[in-house]
């Protein structure tokens, strides 16, 4: 596989540290209110570069952290005048529950800033002790940038002519004053019963530390990928590889990848400019899961993606049509057919498509070839071409797509209840195969098939569908 790596702003060929499997790091959602659809655009990309690795042969350990405490959870917490673990309880089980929705795979791990404070202070300590980090007037220990050579390398900011000196408490800082960032922050009244004990006084710790320890803690001191958006790469990313790399002594991530926003008029799509839409707000407007991911998937991740309603409006259309392409395939009943030539462009298509998924997540050479195989199919079918074989073949190949895109639902358009005498064939067929007589299975199944009933051999046995 190749991926275009944020770090050297290059394609590169990737090949992860330990054998075959893939350990990748990726920011996950500040749970002090619903998610909107821009943060779902990057966790879409991430669910997407899972799947193509798991896809072409990789095994995948992800991890996806879940800051529970930051400036803004005590913020709303207290805006709310809820305890802090209660506010955000509530928005990390929506954050699952939107998960779902939009079919994202699980990571292997999700572990809680709140639930990883002495790992962050033990880094903290190794920072004071090597001299990257220092004690402010505050009380707060604070990370020296110009200490560490290669700050500034992944953002590619020039470091020379920068004004030294500022300071920074808040987690979110721009690019023109580089500052030195809190690694742990002394209590305020602010922070209201917010705190933890440490060796420097009561007090919490900053947003970068949480990811520089729980990366490590879970995948070790160095790992193949770490993702986010384009916006966390400064000053967020850029501040983890400074903390990870001084505290370790080693390259922190070989392979960066970011993605690019989803916008509105223009504009990044963000809850401080109100131009948001939570997935709830689509829900609510008729929309449903995989329509919402077809549309934030569909465009090549590196690519700003404008939003319009009108968007996930066609594809309602779009994906209704493969509906009832799947239902014809279905039912394609010509075993003998001339011609059939599906099986060798399933062939063809399933190699490119690999090949596309491959090439840093090629959406629209992917895309390109899911509609030339349901356009070419459909003259097979319409000049009476196709045979059974070949719209097997074709289903199979649909199902294949959907191990990626998981909006097809290839077999969900041919269900309904199953009549008695059905199954009682279903099951005649299962003790004929569990005797070895292969001809009456096969009488069966057939006899089947001309009542409008297919068999699917799951690995949880043998079930049949409806042929529309
Ligand atoms: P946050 O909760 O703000 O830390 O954001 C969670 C993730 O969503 C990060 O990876 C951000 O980079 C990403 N993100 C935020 N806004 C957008 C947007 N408009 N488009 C794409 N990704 C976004
Ligand atoms: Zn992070």
């Amino acid at each position: 596989m190749k991926f275009y790596n944020t770090f050297t702003r290059s394609e590169e060929e990737f090949s992860p540290i330990s054998g075959n499997e893939v350990r990748m790091y990726t920011c996950g959602p500040t749970v002090y209110n619903y998610a909107h659809i821009g943060n779902f655009r990057a966790y879409l990309f991430e669910d997407f570069l899972r799947r193509a690795l798991k896809y072409c042969g990789f095994k995948v350990v992800q991890v996806m952290n879940l800051t529970d405490i930051d400036d803004k959870t005590i913020r709303d917490s207290k805006a709310a005048g809820v305890a802090l673990d209660a506010y955000t309880r509530k928005f990390k089980d929506a954050f699952f529950q939107d998960l779902e929705t939009l079919r994202i795979e699980k990571a292997e791990h999700y572990p809680e800033a709140t639930r990883h404070i002495p790992e962050m202070i033990e880094i903290i300590k190794v920072l004071l002790d090597k001299g990257y980090a220092y004690v402010g007037e505050d009380k707060s220990i604070y990370y020296s940038v110009a200490k560490f050579a290669d700050y500034g390398k992944l953002a590619r900011i020039d470091m020379e002519n920068q004004r030294p000196g500022a300071r920074v408490k808040t987690d979110e800082y721009g690019k023109d004053a580089v500052a030195d960032f809190a690694l742990w922050k002394a209590w305020d009244e602010n922070d209201g019963d917010v705190f933890w004990e440490s060796p420097w006084g009561k007090g919490r710790p900053g947003w970068h530390i949480e990811c520089s320890a729980m990366s490590m803690k879970y995948l070790g001191k160095t790992f193949d990928i770490h993702t986010g958006g384009i916006d966390n790469m400064f000053p967020h990313h850029e501040d983890e590889i400074a903390q990870s790399e001084a505290a370790n002594g080693c390259r922190f991530v070989n392979y960066w990848l970011h993605c690019e926003h989803l916008i509105v008029n223009g504009q990044k799509m963000s809850k401080s400019l109100g131009n948001f839409f939570t997935l709830r707000d689509l829900v609510a407007k008729g929309f449903t899961g995989r329509e919402i991911r077809w549309v934030l998937l569909g465009t090549h991740y590196r690519n700003k993606l404008n939003f319009t309603l009108e968007a996930f409006t066609q594809v309602k259309n779009t994906l209704q049509k493969f509906s009832d392409f799947f239902v014809r395939l279905h039912s394609v009943r010509n075993s003998g057919a001339q011609g059939d030539t599906a099986e060798e462009l399933v062939g063809r298509i399933k190699t490119a498509f690999r090949t596309a998924v491959a090439n840093d997540l090629n959406i629209s050479e992917a895309l390109a070839l899911v509609f030339e195989l349901e356009h070419e199919v459909n003259k097979l079918m319409e000049s009476g071409k196709l045979g059974t074989k070949g719209a097997e073949a074709v289903l199979a190949q649909f199902r294949d797509f959907d191990r990626i895109f998981a909006v097809f639902d290839v077999d969900s358009a041919v269900t309904g209840e199953v009549p008695a005498e059905i199954t009682k064939l279903l099951e005649e067929r299962t003790a004929a195969k569990k005797n070895k007589n292969y001809a009456r299975s096969d009488e069966i199944r057939k006899e089947l098939l001309s009542l409008g009933w297919i068999i699917e051999d799951t690995p949880s046995g043998p079930r049949v569908k409806k042929a529309k």
